[in-house]
C-alpha cells in the first residue's frame, strides 16, 4: 500500500490526518507528504523567505517522525491557483509517489482558498494520471488511485463518512504538529490556545463521534470507476 497526503500549507496534514498516516507506517506502508505553499504568511516577524526555509526544515521534521518522504511545492502561500502548469505538477507529483490512496483537502466543504485549491487540483488530475497522452517527467501510474477528503480545521462544514480510530497513534501526532515550531505564537494568536491543544480538542471531538478516544474523519470521492477500497478500521 502507498499513500499520498497533500496539504495547502506546512502542519494542514498534521492536524488533519496525521495520525491516520502515522497508522499506515506502522502498517509497513509507504507514506509520502506533500504540501502545495511554502508557508511563507505564517509570521508576523520573521520576512517571507526566512520563515518559507524553516517551515520547509519544520515540515522535514514532521515527516522523519513516522519515516514519510517529503514533496515541498513551494508556491506561494495563499495565492495556489489551477491552472494547467499547477494541473501539470500535480499529475507529475502523484505520478512519482505512484500512490493507491490520495488524502487532501476537500474541494467543496473546505473554506481556505489554498486547501479548495489542493483538493480540486487533485480531484481534476485523479484520472489523468494514467493518461498516457498527458506527458510529464514520470510515467503514467499503472492504475487510478483512490481519493478521499480530510476533515476541515475545526470541522466546520465537514460530514465525516468515515472515521479511522487513531488513539494508538495520537503520540506521533502530537510529536509530528509539534514539529512545527515556529507556529506556536502564530497560531496560539489565531486559536487563542497551543495548537497542539488545538487538535487534541479536535481530533478528541471527532474521537466521541467514532465512539473511541481520537479519530480522524474523512470523506470518500466517488467518481467512475471505484473500487471497494475501504480506508483502516
Ligand atoms: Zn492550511
Amino acid at each position: 500500500m502507498r499513500v499520498l497526503a497533500v496539504g495547502a500549507h506546512p502542519d494542514d496534514i498534521e492536524i488533519l490526518c496525521a495520525g491516520t498516516l502515522a497508522r499506515y507506517a506502522a502498517n509497513g506502508d509507504f507514506v509520502a507528504m506533500a504540501i502545495s505553499t511554502n508557508g511563507e504568511v505564517g509570521s508576523s516577524t520573521l520576512p517571507k523567505e526566512e520563515i518559507a526555509r524553516i517551515r520547509q526544515e519544520e515540515a522535514r521534521s514532521s515527516a522523519a517522525v513516522i519515516g514519510a518522504e517529503l514533496h515541498w511545492l513551494g508556491y506561494p502561500d495563499e495565492f495556489l491557483y489551477e491552472n494547467e502548469q499547477t494541473r501539470m505538477r500535480y499529475i507529475d507529483l502523484v505520478r512519482q509517489v505512484r500512490p493507491d490512496l490520495i488524502l487532501t483537502h476537500d474541494p467543496v466543504n473546505d473554506y481556505h482558498p489554498d486547501h479548495l485549491t489542493t483538493g480540486q487540483l487533485l480531484w481534476n488530475v485523479r484520472i489523468m494520471t494514467a493518461v498516457p497522452n498527458i506527458k510529464t517527467d514520470h510515467p503514467p501510474c499503472d492504475k487510478i488511485p483512490e481519493l478521499y477528503f480530510m476533515d476541515t480545521i475545526a470541522g466546520v462544514h465537514f460530514v465525516p463518512e468515515e472515521y479511522v480510530d487513531i488513539t494508538s497513534t495520537i503520540d506521533m501526532k502530537r510529536r509530528m504538529l509539534s514539529a512545527h515550531k515556529s507556529q506556536e505564537s502564530w497560531l496560539r494568536d489565531l486559536f487563542k490556545m497551543s495548537y497542539v491543544e488545538f487538535m487534541e480538542t479536535c481530533s478528541g471531538f471527532r474521537g466521541i463521534q467514532a465512539g473511541v478516544r481520537y479519530a480522524e474523519c474523512f470523506r470518500r470521492s466517488v467518481t467512475f470507476p471505484a473500487s471497494m477500497k475501504k480506508l483502516l478500521p
